[in-house]
């Protein structure tokens, strides 16, 4: 463990990955533009060779996140769903992934109309908030088990630590979106998941100026790691340096900009909940939630996303 790793979570948002740059003193990591560092025999380099294998700006980025998510490495992708695609790539044709019922869109799209396609996986989605689910969707195929929690956009939750348990029972891998928590407000590693992500162009970023995702390993495997890097490496769907640079500064305020987000939406939730035009207020701090309690032993506040439901339905004019 490196010494910033002891350090509080605000702390290392702010330095984790980060050494005053050696050419010159600057604190802030530079923003390394070049796609090709100079060897002085061939293979002989500073530990950089091509910046789609690695960039310095990218590094500071996946070891910031790698601290933050308490995991052993991280890999910096140009989206979320690129980072999504990429653990789907750790899978063989005839593999089966049991997946929430409830998942972002956008990788509901690239499970059925690419993934199931291109790489002959089966998918099957379950309601995770009844873990006897778990086991009918359970196949002798089943190598992977997908969860987001809370969900976009229903916001469900599931139970981490019985989510890992169930796949460490199975021997097959568990992965968690983290993008609508976020790595201030809950810790998948911590709860035994393998693999968390995130759309970084959610919380992680803040500031709606860039698209990445990023993904991080907590088991100390380094089999799985050293496949990760090499999925990464030869797909080559990595943040670019400049979104690397911007995701590092926005880092700095992740833990404030969440407290904020926190208490916010637990009072404009709590407003809503009065207001006569909503029929329907969900958020994970409400006691009315159905997993209102698992939200509280898993998560640290409950984030900044409400959904509601407005009175008299939807009217198409
Ligand atoms: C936005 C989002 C994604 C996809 O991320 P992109 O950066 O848009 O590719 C994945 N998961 C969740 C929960 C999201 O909200």
């Amino acid at each position: 463990m490196k010494d910033i790793d002891k350090k509080g979570f605000e702390t290392r948002a702010i330095h984790a990955g980060q050494e005053p740059d050696p050419s010159t003193g600057a604190v802030m990591t530079p923003l390394y533009t070049s796609s090709t560092y100079k060897q002085s025999s061939p293979g002989v380099h500073q530990g950089f060779d091509y910046s789609r294998s690695g960039n310095p700006t990218r590094k500071a980025f996946e070891e910031c996140m790698t601290s933050l998510e308490e995991g052993r490495a991280g890999f910096g992708f140009s989206s979320g769903v690129a980072a999504i695609s990429a653990c789907v790539e750790l899978l063989q044709p005839g593999d089966h992934v049991i997946a929430m019922d409830d998942l972002y869109g956008g990788t509901v799209r690239l499970f059925n109309e690419i993934k199931i396609k291109s790489q002959g996986i089966t998918v099957t989605y379950v309601d995770m908030t009844d873990l006897k689910n778990l086991d009918a969707a359970l196949t002798p195929n089943t190598k992977m088990i997908f969860v987001e929690t809370p969900t976009n956009p229903l916001l469900k939750i599931v139970d981490l630590e019985k989510i890992s348990e169930f796949a460490v029972a199975n021997n097959i891998l568990s992965i968690c979106d983290n993008t609508f928590a976020s790595s201030y407000v809950q810790k998948p590693l911590s709860l035994g998941i393998d693999i968390v992500l995130h759309s970084a162009t959610k919380y992680l970023g803040g500031h709606s100026d860039l698209i990445a995702g990023v993904l991080v390993i907590g088991k100390n495997d380094e089999e799985l790691i050293a496949r990760m890097a090499n999925i990464h490496n030869s797909l080559g769907p990595i943040t670019s340096s400049f979104d690397s640079y911007l995701i590092l500064r926005s880092l700095k305020t992740l833990p404030i900009r969440m407290e904020r987000h926190n208490q916010s939406a637990f009072a404009i939730a709590k407003e809503l909940e009065n207001n006569n035009k909503i029929s329907k207020v969900i958020y994970p701090g409400l006691e009315n939630h159905p997993q209102h309690e698992i939200a509280k032993k898993q998560m640290n506040g409950f984030g900044g996303i409400i959904s509601i439901e407005v009175a008299g339905g939807s009217r198409i004019l």
